[in-house]
């Protein structure tokens, strides 16, 4: 039970050291909540892995202490864990604002996830989960209805930022909460975790209103069609782009799953307004003079399966990519998908589009907070301790120093990595408690967390130098080799018989099993032998690394 000596527990299961699958846990004496659920898209080296989300070993051990996850909003590296995490935690109800709740609706259907009930919980809400006075502020970002989180607990305040930036002209004309920052910081804030993102970028992130502009300047001299693409979740980037194609009198055509659904839901909840004469369905495209049309789409991000990916490559069923159209790619690369998106530009370009992108125009705003809004962040809650959040290794030391120079002591400070608690006692002390697991948790199709670093290691191999695979038979009697052994190899050298690696390779195979040294009646000896053989003239010939299997067959 909880007494006077009980610390606060806050540990970060994701989000820190990293851009993505944020999930933190408060835990106080037996009770825990849990703020967002996040998962994170895989880089180039995990081969074959779908998603990583966090390593929730900590939760599951203390099952029936957890009360709630509550949601900042509705971005994946915030709530994509939920579907894979919550079957283990039945009946724990999700916190989320409205919007929020309407594109996890979707997940809870596809997911079947009706054992945990969706529960209202809007910008300026205050309630109480066990000793926990939750008290939310809205704040904001790139999707609408974001919001940040205070804690109200027995040894101070804890403020969450979630992922925010202040706008103060934001498209849905709805303005960060700095009242209740500020009487927070009057009432006095322990600790903040806030998003570190843009920490390394001096200055205010510019209005998404500014997006708005570009696009009507774009759009204003063209006479083809336009195409915007953007993340689906951006409903204040699709409001723009429905304003911008109005004021030049162009119909809209929606396309690509998620945009199509986000669309219909950010529609029924209000947070869309057009007239509904504006909208053509993606199988009337034909029927509207291209000078009159504008595309909104996915695939801003050069996702190969996306609807502009498809339409660059000429394999979309509804809008090829021809000359005279103008492709707008509002969204600058998230790190690791450069490639990706350049590739996609390079497509439109050979398809015979104009095209503007992050480097040209400023057809993309970032909806995270610079230095000047962190340090306002800070200015208004005038945190004790500060624990940086959302941001690689470096952005937090970088959004540290900012802390220090807002007044916070160097020593409270904490640049912490995933499974690191930091403890806040009743007395205001603080200190890292002992680490906790928190690693990757891969997502390979069905499997959650069957697929570890060594298969990875193996796929890497495999990927990098392929296989080579040497079947030997022997008679199960006597023990001796009987025939030639075979070769089979994929990804290596060409499997041809007459190949020079091949037929010295056999002949070296040959070779260990002809001088099997004294005693080799054991057959994984054996295996071993032609592995540490055909491993070694491997590299001694090609300075490769293939997976060797050996296979010994008894008749
Ligand atoms: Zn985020
Ligand atoms: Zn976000």
């Amino acid at each position: 039970m909880a007494d006077d000596s009980t610390p606060l527990r806050i540990i970060p299961l994701g989000g820190v050291g990293e851009i993505g699958k944020n999930m933190y846990v408060f835990e106080y004496g037996e009770d825990i909540v849990v703020i967002d659920c996040g998962l994170m898209f895989p880089d180039e080296e995990m081969f074959g892995i779908d998603l990583v989300i966090p390593d929730i070993t900590y939760l599951k051990e203390r099952r029936a202490n957890v009360r709630a996850f509550l949601i900042t909003h509705a971005h994946e590296d915030h709530v994509g864990g939920l579907p894979y995490v919550l079957p283990e935690f039945p009946g724990v109800p999700i916190y989320a604002s409205t919007l929020a709740r309407g594109l996890l609706g979707n997940k809870v259907r596809e997911h079947k996830l009706h054992n945990n009930p969706l529960v209202a919980m809007e910008p300026g809400d205050e309630l109480q989960i066990g000793p926990f006075g939750v008290f939310t502020f809205r704040i904001g970002h790139s999707i609408p209805d974001a919001m940040g989180i205070a804690l109200r607990t027995p040894v101070g305040t804890i403020v969450t930022t979630g992922d925010f930036k202040f706008d103060h002209t934001p498209v849905d004309g709805k303005l960060s909460d700095f009242a209740i920052l500020a009487r927070l910081g009057a009432e006095g804030v322990i600790c903040l975790l806030s998003d570190s993102t843009r920490a390394e970028n001096p200055g205010y992130t510019p209005s998404e209103r500014t997006v708005g502009d570009a696009f009507r300047e774009i759009m204003e001299p063209v006479e083809g069609r336009v195409i915007v693409a953007t993340f689906a979740s951006n409903i204040a980037r699709i409001q723009q782009v429905l304003d911008a194609a109005s004021t030049f009198d162009r119909k809209v055509a929606v396309i690509g799953r998620s945009m199509e659904q986000n669309f219909r839901i950010a529609t029924d909840l209000g947070f869309l307004q057009y007239p509904a004469s504006q909208i053509v369905g993606k199988d009337k495209i034909g029927e509207v003079p291209a000078g009159k049309l504008v595309i909104a789409t996915t695939g801003a991000q050069g996702e190969p399966m996306s609807g502009l990916a498809r339409m660059a490559n000429r394999d979309h069923r509804f809008v090829e990519i021809q000359p005279g159209d103008t492709v707008i790619v509002s969204a600058s690369p998230i790190p690791g998908n450069e490639e990706y998106v350049a590739r996609t530009i390079d497509n439109l370009f050979k398809a015979g589009a104009e095209v503007f992108y992050h480097t040209i125009k400023r057809a993309h705003v970032s909806g995270h907070a610079s230095q000047e809004e962190l340090k306002l962040m800070l200015g208004l809650t005038k945190p004790r301790y500060f624990i940086p959040i959302h941001g690689e290794f470096r952005m937090q030391v970088q959004h540290g120093r900012l802390a220090v120079e807002t007044g916070v002591l160097p020593e409270n400070v904490f640049i912490i990595e995933n499974g690191m608690p930091i403890e806040i006692l009743p007395d205001g002390s603080a200190r890292r408690g002992q680490p906790v697991p928190a690693g990757y948790v891969f997502v390979d199709g069905l499997s959650v967390g069957d697929v570890g670093e060594v298969v990875l290691r193996d796929r890497r191999a495999l990927a990098n130098d392929g296989m080579f695979m040497i079947v030997v038979t022997v008679d199960k009697q006597t023990g001796n080799v009987i025939g030639r052994p075979e070769i089979i190899t994929r990804g290596f050298v060409p499997a041809n018989e007459q190949d020079p690696v091949i037929l010295s390779t056999t002949a070296r195979v040959v070779e260990a099993i002809e001088n099997p040294g004294d005693h080799i009646s054991e057959i994984a000896l054996l295996k071993s032998q032609i592995k540490d053989a055909v491993s070694r003239h491997l590299y001694e010939q090609t300075k490769r690394r293939p997976m060797v299997f050996p296979v010994v067959v008894e008749v």
